[in-house]
């Protein structure tokens, strides 16, 4: 790996920040994960084409590739991740100042959710507040299609630009009637790629007001225990069959509080698992399991995580 990062730099200079058995405990918003075996955070304009050059190489090498934004959706495993881990966050900013479209701000990918409601607000356009207060990077919510309050990244979404892995290209990727975005889904999950840029086709609104929704909103999150522990927001996803939030099932059964060595389901709510006392991985993913067995005991529901799991674990 060494190699392929010395022969990329070779061909084109960036500045990176490479490092080797690099914990993932300190890239993810749980704070759980062993050792990637290689971590690269690139961080200049060249950033597109030495990841696509990256990628090609370790591909060809047989090495896996895992793309890395907030860490604020993942739980690795304790014993870490194979390969290279390419972490987005320095690829960051907005980026349609030479070409403007009314009303339309694009974003690298590893723009914070809340670097780019911020730039919305103070644009005067409004669409992007719900995002307010979310973790992670805007490359993740629209390979997620992350969603609150009602609303999904994919409803003001106009096209993403991507890296595809297979086909060794850049395209831009066009979003007509969000086709291919679902609850929680996205084209993108379907497709090797890495996730470039964003652009948002957004309305313009009232300053005041952008801001104040998005105080609003960062408010309820602190009021709902959201960043009282390392975490990684809701566990399970929502199925409109089960007739109420996942969150309540899980409550209703009197599971809050339940404990599998450091992970807990949040007392403060049902569908949240935190790492109270230095869980392991796999106290997060062991207690996950339980939960689901017990749901799918009790009620026939069949609970699907909505977090992702990265690295090996135990079946
Ligand atoms: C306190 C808290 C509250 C949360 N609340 C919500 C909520 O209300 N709604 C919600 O939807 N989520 C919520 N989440 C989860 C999380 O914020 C979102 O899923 C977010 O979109 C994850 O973005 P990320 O950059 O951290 O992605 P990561 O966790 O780093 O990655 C998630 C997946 O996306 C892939 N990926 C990331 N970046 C790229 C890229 N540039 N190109 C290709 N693939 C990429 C990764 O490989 C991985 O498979 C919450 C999390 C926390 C900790």
């Amino acid at each position: 790996m060494q190699d392929i990062i010395k022969n990329c730099l070779k061909t084109l200079s960036c500045n990176i920040d490479a490092r080797y058995y690099e914990r993932m405990c300190l890239h993810t918003t749980f704070k759980v994960g062993g050792p990637a075996d290689c971590y690269i955070k690139p961080s200049d304009d060249n950033f597109p084409l030495f990841c696509a050059d990256i990628i090609n190489k370790a591909r060809t090498a047989g090495i896996p590739v895992f793309i890395l934004g907030g860490g604020a959706n993942i739980v690795v495993s304790d014993s870490g991740i194979r390969g290279i881990v390419l972490d987005t966050t320095a690829w960051k900013g907005q980026c349609n100042d030479n070409q403007p479209v009314v009303n339309r701000l694009v974003f690298r990918s590893g723009t914070t959710m809340d670097e780019a409601c911020e730039y919305a607000a103070e644009a005067g356009l409004t669409g992007l507040e719900f995002l307010a207060g979310m973790p992670g990077t805007i490359g993740g919510a629209v390979w997620m299609n992350a969603r609150c309050y009602g609303k999904e990244i994919s409803d003001c979404l106009s096209s993403v630009k991507i890296f595809n892995f297979n086909s060794s290209a850049f395209s831009e990727y066009s979003i007509e009637d969000k086709k291919g975005f679902d609850y929680k889904k996205s084209p993108f999950q379907e497709m090797d790629c890495l996730i470039l840029s964003a652009a948002f086709d957004l309305k313009p609104g009232n300053k005041e007001q952008i801001i104040c929704e998005m105080d609003k909103n960062r408010r309820d999150r602190k009021e709902k225990g959201h960043y009282l522990f390392p975490c990684a927001g809701s566990a399970f996803k929502n199925n409109s069959d089960f007739g109420k939030p996942t969150g309540q099932i899980i409550d209703e059964l009197g599971l809050r509080g339940m404990t599998m060595g450091g992970a807990q389901i949040a007392p403060f709510h049902g569908n949240i698992v935190i790492n109270k006392d230095n869980a392991a991985a796999a106290d997060i993913k062991a207690l996950m399991d339980k939960t689901a067995a017990i749901v799918k005991e009790k009620t026939g529901f069949e609970l699907e995580p909505e977090i992702i799991f990265a690295g090996k674990f135990a079946i």
